[in-house]
């Protein structure tokens, strides 16, 4: 590809270990226009701008299926702008936004412009919105896939959030059929509310209020029964599932049967599942309250060994801030459940997997962190480092262990479990279609993130 005749290059990026879908080589990248124009040991020809990354690796950049920036309407508790900052910084070119904890909820077409309106400009990511399916905006779903959503997000429990409804076993059957006409998928946050509810309820009638009263009203069993009905009507409506935030390896398992015998489903786990207990729960109180909560030590081996053995499908950050003062309460069930986490994805996955074998442990991580999450979002210019595709990518020094420090989160409150916590592998560089947007923990340039959509847009949409 190197004729004379061609124009230089943007960028080329030299002596990377590159970590594609098919593996580790090393060799060089070229970027042209804001697509990888060629991989090769070496690219020949001239670029603009040379970089050479001996020693570093390279990834394609992490796709996040899973955060809540809470913009518009919750600002104060995080925002597009600092939100995808830390993105950034943490190695991430595209999250796809969950569409509560924003003030509208993302039910119908005005909520999805009010944030795509807020995120532009604002984002230094690409961006995709998941859409919400509630009891009261069925009818709703047909306006948010012409808008572009990736999916539809419905809560099996209480939402802890007044403004989205739970969605009883009639709505999430009716949204699945519907969703599956629409060719898009259904997320569901999967803890059966018959049994959380009836475990809170007596848990706060004899006056409970510690962590532990907290992980007896959601055990696992919350969380199987409802991934199997979730199943269940997957399979009877034919919609694709997105299991997020799974925190068992029964969980998975239960996926994982389900798609052998031909569900279209995929299971979502998180690194605080896989790096954090019940005992660090108890140390550190509030940092760690998310649900499902932290399962015991030997439960975060198994789903880690799950994880490590390519069970997994996504690794997602479910970043869900809180000012402050809401992670703060004697009364343990008072406390807002959610972790910040998303600027630790890729440092924290990468600390999951430290001790795999390298090439096979490296490619599979890409795979759940972008690769797989391009497929499900349906973006075919995503994902991998292969010629053709979006020049998302990010250099990564794998010989680092660092230890985070409060000062080193963009969040716009500096509050994370991550704090003090060593992860393997520093990410030095990020790139968004070729453009640098993050360098040594800061971001770089200005913010041109994109709304992006489901690759079968309109046309096959009614
Ligand atoms: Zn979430």
């Amino acid at each position: 590809m190197n004729h004379a005749d061609q124009l230089p290059c943007d960028l080329i990026v030299r002596n990377a270990a590159i970590v594609s879908r098919n593996g580790l080589t090393t060799g060089d990248v070229a970027v042209r226009g804001g697509r990888i124009h060629e991989v090769g040991t070496p690219v020949g020809g001239d670029a603009l701008e040379e970089l050479d990354a001996t020693g570093l690796h390279l990834f394609p950049g992490v796709i996040d299926m899973h955060v809540h920036f809470n913009d518009p309407g919750r600002t104060h508790w995080e925002g597009w702008a600092t939100g995808s900052t830390a993105a950034a910084v943490g190695g991430t070119t595209t999250v796809a936004e969950m569409p509560l904890n924003a003030s509208p909820p993302t039910l119908d077409a005005g909520a999805f412009d009010a944030k795509a309106t807020a995120a532009i400009g604002a984002s230094w990511v690409d961006f995709a919105l998941w859409g919400g399916l509630t009891p009261v905006n069925l009818d709703s779903m047909g306006e948010l896939a012409r808008r572009g959503v990736v999916g539809f997000k419905a809560f099996m429990c209480n939402s802890g959030i007044d403004d989205f409804l739970a969605a009883d076993p009639t709505t999430l059957r009716e949204g699945m059929l519907r969703a599956a006409a629409l060719g898009l998928p259904v997320a569901v946050h999967a803890e059966d509310e018959s049994i959380t509810d009836h475990l809170t309820a007596i848990a706060r009638f004899s006056g409970a209020t510690s962590i532990q009263a907290y992980l007896d009203s959601r055990p696992p069993e919350a969380e199987l029964a409802a991934i199997a009905r979730a199943i269940e009507l997957a399979d009877e409506s034919g919609c694709e599932l997105y299991v997020v935030h799974i925190s068992t390896s029964a969980g998975v398992k239960l996926v994982r049967e389900a798609a052998a015998r031909g569900v279209n489903v995929h299971a979502e786990t998180c690194p605080h599942y896989l790096l954090f207990s019940e005992e660090d729960l108890a140390d550190q109180g509030a940092l760690l309250k998310c649900s499902p909560p932290l399962r015991t030590a030997r439960e975060r081996e198994a789903l880690g060994t799950m994880a490590r053995n390519g069970q997994v499908d996504v690794l997602a950050s479910d970043h869900s801030p809180s000012p402050p003062e809401m992670k703060s309460h004697e009364d343990f069930f008072q406390i807002w459940g959610g972790i910040a986490g998303c600027q630790s994805l890729l440092s924290a996955s990468l600390t999951v997997v430290a001790d795999r074998p390298a090439a096979s442990g490296y490619s599979q991580l890409a795979n759940m962190l972008a690769g797989n999450p391009a497929g499900i979002l349906r973006q075919t210019h995503k994902g991998d480092i292969r010629a053709g595709m979006d020049a998302d990518m990010v250099l990564v020094d794998l010989s680092e262990t660092y230890t985070v420090a409060g000062s080193d989160l963009r969040y716009r409150h500096p509050v994370s479990p991550y704090v003090g916590f060593p992860l393997r592998g520093r990410p030095v560089r990020t790139f968004l279609r070729g453009i640098a947007i993050a360098q040594d923990g800061n971001v770089i340039g200005r913010p041109q993130g994109r709304l992006i959509m489901p690759a079968r847009a309109s046309g096959t949409r009614n």
